[in-house]
């Protein structure tokens, strides 16, 4: 059982952007992918998750998902075997209240809310109730449940119901990128503390991805892995993230 990543190259419009990443994630891992502006982190992350637009060199790159080829399996397939990019649903969502938008998001994952494996519910009220309590768990309003996706949330709020969507979810392996550097410090604690929720109750292997070092205040990493040019150019246990901070990039960039 493991996410490998084995020499994985990838390009958008016609552009080589990541160009032969290697690196294996055990579930219960957490590992920091760090890199300047540019150098291919979301592009890891939405190629990881199947985006159409991002396409892989396919005989060059292996990537395997507990045994499986990852490559072989549609976006929607890697979501039903555990694969979750977090904050894909950054946007509000008019009209759709976020206990909606969770039983979708449950179902694609787990199947029809009756007779499936993971938890039978014999209505939708009761999964109302499972929600409520989950929700409860990590420190979500009530009330928030039943308002429309977004609409109006603090950033703090935002980030409280992505955290409630990756732990309902279960994830395998959850792919964080941190894109907005903008966050408060608030923010930055919630996910980070909802990161390793996960990691506690479900063994989810994590790949954080950040340009800053912020959030690893709050998060200790297993590994840190410097994304440089498409390429990991170094990596390291979590004293190369302090390293970092103390260095910048710059020493990297003329490799
Ligand atoms: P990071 O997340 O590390 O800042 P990205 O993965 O977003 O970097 O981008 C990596 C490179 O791919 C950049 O040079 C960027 O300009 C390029 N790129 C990203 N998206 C597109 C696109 N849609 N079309 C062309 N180039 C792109
Ligand atoms: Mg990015």
């Amino acid at each position: 059982m493991s996410l490998i990543i084995d020499s994985l190259h990838s390009h958008i419009a016609e552009k080589d952007v990541l160009k032969g990443i290697s690196l294996t994630v055990q579930p219960g891992e957490i590992h920091a992918i760090m890199g300047p502006n540019g150098s291919g982190k979301s592009t890891l992350a939405y190629t990881l998750a199947g985006h159409p637009a991002y396409e892989v060199d396919t005989v060059k790159s292996r990537v395997e998902l507990d045994g499986e080829n990852l490559m072989e399996l549609s976006p929607d397939e890697r979501a039903k075997q555990g694969v979750f990019l977090a904050f894909q649903y950054p946007t509000e969502i008019p009209g759709v209240s976020v206990q909606n938008f969770l039983r979708a998001l449950w179902e694609a994952r787990f199947g029809p809310l009756k007779d499936n494996p993971e938890k039978s519910f014999d209505s939708v009220l009761a999964f109302r109730r499972y929600l409520q309590a989950e929700a409860e768990k990590l420190g979500v309003a009530p009330e928030l449940l039943q308002r429309n996706l977004n609409e109006g949330f603090s950033g703090g709020e935002r980030k409280r119901v992505e955290i409630l969507q990756m732990s309902l979810f279960k994830p395998r392996y959850a792919i964080l990128d941190e894109t907005d550097s903008g966050l408060d410090i608030d923010a930055i604690r919630i996910v980070a503390e909802g990161a390793k929720h996960i990691v506690e109750t479900h063994d989810t292997g994590v790949l954080l991805i950040t340009h800053y070092q912020r959030i690893l205040q709050f998060i200790e990493p297993d590994f840190v892995h410097v994304l440089v040019n498409g390429q990991i150019v170094k990596s390291g246990e979590k004293e190369l993230a302090q390293e970092l901070e103390n260095t910048g990039y710059e020493p990297y960039l003329t490799q």
